[in-house]
């Protein structure tokens, strides 16, 4: 028996079992995929969840992977581009990192493991075992068949799509259907020396040195130009990159040197935190466009406040399901309005020329600017920035 079984072992899953297993509880760790590998996914994590990362001790190995900090931040409104360092979290950290997912991922894992989870590679959720109208385990498949796992709690840390989620009858709200589009590769001989966002009426762009001499660039569109950009993928990035001056001037003479990734399922939705021996974390209770970069960030900071609440519950302190709730609420008191600014972003219309006019006073201001970048690093209140609720990105 299990205290807890842990369904996806990527950001979500594998943070999840690292602290629980640094606590003590016996955790079983699984994926159907194997390690290393890739995954659908920018990977910019803001310093919200480098700082995560730190209380974790893995700082050190994260720069170790070798790919470069990411110190400062531009979003270019076209009207107005502001530019610095976001201001900093609690313990000083002002930088984010880009690590590609095949090598982060695994470091989460392998640090899982080495405090004590069990990983099973390979391995399904197919349905969990119910007794008495409780979650009490679930069933796997597997290279060597199916198996039957007992455990307290069961997560479901499986992405967007949870079977874990459907399995439990998990319900959701605070939904938006899918605003834009993205497609996203890696370019050589680009000149992008850190990290600069565009925003302009239907399009977004976000560009990231990854420091092995390829850049990142993701561009977004409208929902609706969906089935027309994946139908020529390159030709849609490229007038973008034509569109927007500075694109067209460091992308000058760039290639791509893989092939484009991309999807138009981005919806919005919250997902029931948790119900009796069951919850749910990262993108499995939380999914969101990611114009704003939060997905791994929000499953790293999850992690924490389910952790908290299953060592408090498996440790007698407070009943488990009472403390499940309370971390379903947590969750969403944490992060309901950054959720907001990233759907009002993702409508992908530009601030107002007032907004925009306020924006190009507050990028003389390196305070003012470093707390307008805060926002989408996790170090400032989104609604000490925007006035709530965030609907026209108006400066309060
Ligand atoms: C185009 C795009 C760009 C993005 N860019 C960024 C970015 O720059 N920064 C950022 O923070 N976020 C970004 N995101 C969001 C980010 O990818 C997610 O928020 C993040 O991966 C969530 O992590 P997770 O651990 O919850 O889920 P996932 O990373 O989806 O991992 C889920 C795991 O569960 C496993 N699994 C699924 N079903 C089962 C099953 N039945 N049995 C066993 N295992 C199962 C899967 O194999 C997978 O390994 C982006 C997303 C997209 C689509």
């Amino acid at each position: 028996m299990y205290d807890v079984a842990i369904v996806g072992a990527r950001c979500a899953g594998s943070a999840l079992a690292l602290m629980l297993a640094r606590a003590g509880a016996d955790v079983l760790l699984i994926d159907r995929t194997t390690f290393p590998s890739d995954t659908m996914s920018g990977h910019f994590i803001q310093p919200a969840g480098v700082s995560c990362l730190r209380r974790l001790e893995l700082y050190e190995d994260l720069v170790a992977l070798g790919y470069p900090s990411q110190d400062m931040m531009t979003v270019d409104f076209g009207g107005a581009v502001l530019s610095g360092k976001p201001a900093a979290m609690p313990d000083g950290t002002t930088q984010g990192f880009a690590p590609r997912r095949f090598r982060f991922d695994p470091l989460l894992a392998e640090a899982a493991v080495a405090a004590g989870a069990e990983l099973r590679e390979g391995a399904s959720f197919v349905a969990p075992l119910l007794e008495d109208g409780r979650i009490v385990g679930m069933t796997t498949s597997g290279p060597s068949g199916e198996t039957s796992i007992r455990a307290r709690i069961v997560v479901g840390a499986d992405g967007k799509r949870s079977r874990v989620a459907h399995m439990v009858g998990a319900g959701q709200y605070d939904a938006c259907e899918a605003q834009c589009c993205a497609y996203y590769t890696y370019w050589e001989n680009a000149d992008v020396a850190s990290t600069r966002l565009f925003v302009r009426d239907g399009l977004f762009a976000v560009t990231v040195p990854c420091g092995d001499g390829t850049t990142f660039l993701a561009v977004q569109w409208p929902h609706s130009r969906f089935k027309e950009v994946r139908s020529d993928i390159d030709g849609a990035t490229r007038r973008a990159i034509a569109s927007i001056d500075w694109l067209a001037e460091h992308f000058a003479g760039a290639r791509p040197v893989q092939r484009y990734v991309g999807t138009g399922d981005l919806d919005t939705f919250f997902r029931t935190a948790s119900g009796p021996g069951w919850a749910l974390v990262g993108d499995a209770g939380n999914h969101k466009d990611p114009i704003t970069a939060q997905g791994m960030t929000d499953a790293l900071l999850d992690a924490e406040l389910l952790s908290a609440a299953l060592i408090d519950g498996l440790g007698g302190r407070r009943d488990i399901d009472a403390a499940l709730a309370d971390f379903g609420q947590a969750r969403d008191r944490r992060s309901i309005p950054m959720h907001r600014v990233t759907i009002d972003l993702a409508r992908l219309i530009p601030p107002p020329p007032e907004a925009l006019a306020g924006m190009a006073a507050m990028s003389a201001d390196p305070v003012a600017t470093g707390r307008f970048l805060g926002v989408m690093a996790g170090s400032v209140p989104p609604d000490e920035v925007f006035e709530p609720p965030a609907q026209q990105m108006a400066i309060t």
